[in-house]
């Protein structure tokens, strides 16, 4: 991806997928996490959430899908992946990462 060899890339470019972190901020429809939560990310941050795939848990297939980094969100801003500082993810695509699993640990996992 950095260096543009399956020509999809977009820059700036900042990539990490399998991301884990703890939450500074939500928006106001957000109804299942809070600040200061621990959680994870895989490698979609959005999609389209009303296509047959969505609707299936198949958000990977869906033609809109927002890609953790390098993929363009709904405002037209180029997403930064897990080596940015801060990263903005729909809800639906967040997990939650128990206390007692070290953050370290929890990187690779998805729902
Ligand atoms: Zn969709």
């Amino acid at each position: 991806m950095i260096k543009n060899e399956w020509g999809t890339s977009t820059y700036p470019l900042v990539p990490g997928h399998e991301i884990v972190g703890q939450v500074t901020e939500v928006g106001s429809q957000v109804t299942r996490f809070n600040s200061g939560d621990r959680v994870g990310v895989g490698c979609i941050v959005a999609s389209c959430r009303s296509c047959d795939n969505c609707i299936d848990d198949l958000e990977n297939y869906c033609p809109k899908y927002t890609l953790t980094y390098s993929g363009l969100s709904s405002d037209g801003t180029i997403t930064y992946g897990g080596y940015s500082d801060v990263m903005v993810c729909d809800e639906h695509f967040v997990l939650r990462i128990p206390d007692a699993l070290p953050l370290h640990s929890a990187a690779p996992l998805r729902r």
